[in-house]
């Protein structure tokens, strides 16, 4: 993260913060955002200070207490608001996306949309809210629990999807009663700006919902503010076990998102056509940048191996790869420069550590974006679990097939695997599929659906390193993970009754 010379920056072209319902202009530590299809720099962003993110907070605890105690449906009668100027504006959104994250236009739709269905399962919230009640508990003693906000939450997340990320988090934070803070990606920081505007345009109150650019100097301020009760984290396993080992240690609600290695297991009796087709779209969908993109394609026997991978390689001849913004491009560009150097460097690595590149996409030029961050889909071949592209998550459009004996063999690999994000399995055997989603040990399983990422209404999270804390994002966990229960237990004695001290334990016994 260099700045650049002060004299190269456009300080009317910085984005700010998005504090107590006000756009707040910044220059402090700007630093570039670039549209990865052309490597040009289209704006910077400011890196908030830690005043800066303490003026969020203060905002968010100031805005609490009425939007506590405003009522549920009222709550979401702001958020049907603002799901309608969302779908509104959803061109200029999806197209903020593509600019500064590079993928494909219907790729930053699908990803827009999927965050709005997280809007409308918070529309829900009065009826998720309601609690529980049970009538004599004891004699003449009713008992209720209620779910309580916890106050100012805060949004941490990352590149690969700026506007979903959020919409898993603050929708559903905010609907429960809270207030909330989001420190989005310093790489693409545009729409979840826009999105923040939506959301005051829509009847929110001043200072419910606010957005803070920056970098690690605003992640700290957010973990150690004592104000902050919980925080949300999407990212890499390393970033995400150090937010909750610092944010669990200062008290905080905890839940840390982080990488993955996805898994699909090609048995000898799945539909190879259907099979290869969806392995494509998600090895190769958003240029491999999506944690839950298949990385690995476990292939039962030689057979299988043979085939999958020589229909994958004739595939590829056919993948468009180019401006997202452009035609009808099935893959765009890597995020930065120093991620598609990176990602090649685990090409160079694959080489060298004797896989067999079927598929070498390292010469690929884009036609008038030479200085663009483009890097060609992608494939290995008999790659073995000693090695590190194997190991380690790569982030890119790298493929790596993987030769297994049997279906135990196959689960066994995802077992021994660090991470435990998402998986799959294409078979025909119904008994088959059933074990492998029974056994597995991963949080979100596929049979014959490449891209399990579960809908709105359930909740997303994996197993192993690709989650630390114990609560999904969205779908239901969300109400347990954005508030605290309560129970109350009540009774009315009637009047004029005297009744006896008790020193037994009370049960009804
Ligand atoms: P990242 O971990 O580099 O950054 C995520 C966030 O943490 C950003 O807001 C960033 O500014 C902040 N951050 C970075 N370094 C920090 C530091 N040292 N201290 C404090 N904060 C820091 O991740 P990324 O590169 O933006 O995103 C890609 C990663 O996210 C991949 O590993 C991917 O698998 C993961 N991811 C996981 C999920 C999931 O649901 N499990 C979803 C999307 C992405």
């Amino acid at each position: 993260m260099n700045a650049r010379p002060a004299e190269n920056i456009d300080t009317a072209n910085i984005v700010g913060h998005f504090i107590n319902g006000a756009d707040i202009a910044d220059a402090n530590r700007p630093i570039p955002v670039t549209n990865p299809a052309t490597g040009e720099v289209t704006r910077h962003v400011a890196m908030a200070k830690k005043t800066t993110v303490e003026n969020a907070i203060a905002a968010a605890e100031a805005a609490f207490p009425a939007w506590r105690n405003t009522p549920p449906a009222k709550r979401a009668k702001v958020l049907f608001r603002f799901k309608q100027l969302l779908e509104e504006r959803a061109d200029d959104i999806v197209e903020l996306l593509t600019n500064e994250h590079g993928k494909v236009l219907d790729d930053a739709m699908g990803e827009f949309l999927r965050g709005v269905e997280v809007v409308d399962y918070a529309c829900g919230i009065a009826e998720l809210l309601k609690g529980e009640h049970t009538k004599n508990v004891g004699p003449g003693i009713d008992s209720w629990s209620e779910f309580q906000p916890l106050g100012v939450v805060a949004g941490i997340t990352p590149f690969n999807f700026p506007a979903m990320v959020p919409m898993w988090m603050f929708p559903m934070a905010i609907a429960c009663g809270n207030t909330f803070v989001l420190k989005p990606s310093e790489k693409d920081p545009s729409a979840p700006m826009l999105i923040a505007r939506l959301f005051k345009e829509a009847g929110l109150p001043d200072g419910v919902y606010n957005v803070v650019n920056g970098d690690k100097e605003a992640v700290d301020t957010l973990l150690h503010d004592p104000r902050v009760q919980a925080v949300s984290f999407v990212g890499s396993t390393p970033i995400a076990e150090y937010i909750y080992a610092t944010g669990t240690s200062n008290g905080k609600r905890v839940q840390a998102l982080g990488g993955a290695k996805n898994h699909a297991v090609i048995m000898p009796d799945a539909d190879i056509d259907n099979a290869v087709n969806a392995l494509m779209g998600a090895a190769f969908g958003s240029c491999g940048e999506r944690c839950m993109a298949i990385s690995v394609a476990v292939c039962v026997g030689d057979d299988t191996a043979d085939t999958v991978v020589s229909r994958l390689q004739a595939e590829l001849q056919d993948l468009k790869v180019g401006n997202g913004a452009e035609g009808n491009n099935d893959m765009g560009p890597l995020i930065t420069r120093e991620h598609r150097d990176k990602v090649q460097g685990y090409v160079d690595l694959g080489v060298e550590e004797g896989a067999e590149l079927v598929v070498d996409g390292r010469s690929l030029r884009v036609k008038d974006h030479a200085d663009g961050f483009f890097l060609g889909a992608c494939l290995f071949d008999r790659v073995t679990p000693d090695m590190r592209i194997y190991q380690e998550e790569i982030f890119g459009p790298v493929l790596c097939v993987v030769r297994a004996e049997s279906q135990e063999h196959a689960m066994q690999l995802i077992d021994d695997h660090e991470y435990g994000n998402g998986t799959c399995i294409f078979t025909r055997d119904g008994e088959a599929a059933r074990f492998f989603a029974d056994n597995i040990k991963v949080g979100m399983v596929g049979i014959n659906v490449p891209l399990p990422v579960p809908v709105a209404t359930h909740s997303f999270g994996g197993w192993k390193r690709s989650l630390f804390g114990d609560l999904y994002a969205y779908g239901p966990d969300a109400v347990r993970f954005y508030t605290r229960r309560k129970t109350i237990t009540q009774r009315w004695p009637s009047g004029g009754v005297r009744e006896k001290a008790q020193f037994a334990f009370p049960s009804n016994q």
